[in-house]
């Protein structure tokens, strides 16, 4: 462990906060905390951490980067912030994210776009920038560009990890139930987790043995005791003290159906990858992809529906959102979401698409069930492209009428572009990869793995996810560290 002096860690500090204000341009952040209030009291070797600006620091601002929050301040920390803080760390300010966490990337803010980090130095031309993924990418971008040191996030259908991917670090999304979620503000709370992105697995892996645990304040967290897979982890050990690889299995898809849509280079450095790990003496074993059918409808229609219920709160309407608040005080891309929600758990639809979806998703924690029978991990890209750029994410829905957005919800589920929607599939390609275990609810680990080359993005890399079963958190960021 480094031995850094209490002047270290302030200097640490007033280093960020410096590089924080010289890049203002990529705003990554929407609230920065010139005095840590903390300061004297921190550890010496304590992290410098940035927070996803829908988890709550206590007396300040959480907005989830919309309008209809912009004056709250939160009279709490989440259980997050306050066990980093209690571990003598500072937390150096709110990074921006899309509204609500609805989105991918990072386009979706009152308080503008975050941009990615190669647009810091004003080199690649602007004038339609390349996004850093969503919804945490103000996190991914602090992280990449070290204007702290680690950050928090939240993945609900990948976005910790997306977002890791886009700017080439490393991200995790826990089990649901690891890790506390007290304090964080929701979005679709069946699926929601705390997760972290660093330029590590070592860190991700410190802040994990910090963070996770039972909390009273959250009782999804309560049953998730002693769920450690122990047979995994002796086998790690072992690999780590100089056993043989080859008695752990990863698990791989090759069916050509997988790969629709993706960038081939990116199927390419996985089979790499593959490859790679198969040459260093893993058991790689060829997984069927069934998982993956009807997911994105699935979680879309779930995510869409919980959404509308848990934001109806903000206009006091429980359950028909007021129509002047909403317009007011909720971005283009938050409304549309209520609304599809609202007629996605209308009762003419109840049955053919909600009910459904819990079916579906009921199907697919079984689906990885089997899967883990037949490996210890699944091994899976985490995007199938480069970072999209900002256009992508910009399309004319102000005004579309009721009947228009449940043409666009047949459409999800009969897999095709509907006639008046022009990007939402495409911006979906992006999640082809890190929804399915989220709506199983499993913990993975997204990591840079390959370099790729791009004209403009350098350095950049492929990622990949270690999906492991439920509770094999630990087994799935031990298997990241003996794989960086
Ligand atoms: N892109 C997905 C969405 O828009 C995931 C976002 C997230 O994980 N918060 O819902």
């Amino acid at each position: 462990m480094p031995n850094f002096s209490k002047y270290a860690l302030s200097d640490r500090y007033a280093n960020c906060l410096s590089k924080i204000s010289k890049y203002k341009n990529v705003n990554a952040f929407i609230t920065v905390f010139d005095n840590a209030e903390n300061l004297d009291s921190a550890s010496s070797d304590g992290k410098i951490i940035a927070v996803k600006d829908n988890l709550c620091v206590k007396n300040s601002y959480t907005t989830c980067a919309s309008k209809i929050l912009s004056n709250y301040k939160s009279p709490n920390n989440a259980t997050v912030v306050e066990k980093l803080l209690t571990q003598g760390n500072l937390i150096i300010g709110k990074t921006n994210m899309d509204e609500f966490g609805m989105g991918s990337g990072n386009v979706y803010s009152n308080y503008k776009p975050t941009l990615h980090p190669i647009h810091a130095e004003d080199s690649v031309p602007c004038s339609d920038p390349y996004v850093p993924g969503g919804s945490s990418g103000g996190s991914a971008v602090a992280v990449a560009m070290n204007l702290c040191d680690v950050a928090l996030g939240s993945d609900t259908g990948g976005s910790v990890r997306m977002p890791a991917a886009y700017c080439g670090i490393t991200g995790f999304k826990p089990s649901f139930g690891r890790v506390s979620r007290f304090g964080l503000i929701e979005y679709a709370e069946s699926l929601d987790c705390v997760g972290w992105l660093t330029k590590n697995v070592n860190s991700c892996i410190d802040l994990y043995r910090n963070l996770q645990g039972p909390d009273q304040k959250d009782p999804t967290t309560l049953n998730m005791i002693n769920y450690d897979d122990y047979t995994i982890l002796q086998k790690i050990r072992n690999i780590k003290d100089g056993g043989k690889r080859n008695t752990i299995s990863l698990g791989y898809i090759s069916d050509e159906s997988f790969f629709v849509g993706m960038n081939p280079e990116f199927r390419e450095a996985y089979f790499k990858v593959i490859d790679q790990l198969r040459d260093e003496g893993f058991n790689l074993v060829e997984i069927r992809k069934d998982f993956v059918e009807d997911s994105l409808a699935c979680y879309y229609t779930l995510a869409t529906s919980e959404a509308s219920k848990s934001l109806s709160k903000y206009d006091g309407s429980h359950g028909n959102i007021n129509d002047t608040i909403r317009e007011q005080g909720f971005g283009f891309e938050v409304k549309r979401r209520l609304k599809i929600g609202s007629i996605l758990s209308s009762s003419r639809l109840l049955t053919e698409y909600y009910q459904r979806s819990h079916q579906i998703r009921h199907r697919i924690r079984q689906d990885f069930n089997n899967i883990f029978t037949k490996c210890d991990f699944l091994f899976i890209p985490t995007v199938g492209d480069f970072p999209p750029r900002q256009s992508k994410f910009i399309y004319d829905h102000e005004n579309i009428e009721e009947e228009e957005l449940e043409e666009i919800v047949h459409s999800w589920w009969a897999l095709k572009e509907s006639s008046n929607d022009h990007s939402f599939m495409k911006a979906w390609l992006n999640d082809t990869f890190t929804i399915p275990p989220s709506l199983a609810g499993l913990p993975v680990l997204a990591m840079p793995l390959l370099h790729i080359k791009h004209p403009e993005l350098a350095n950049h890399s492929f990622s990949g996810q270690i999906i492991g079963a439920i509770g094999n958190d630990k087994g799935v960021l031990e298997m990241g560290s003996i794989m960086e």
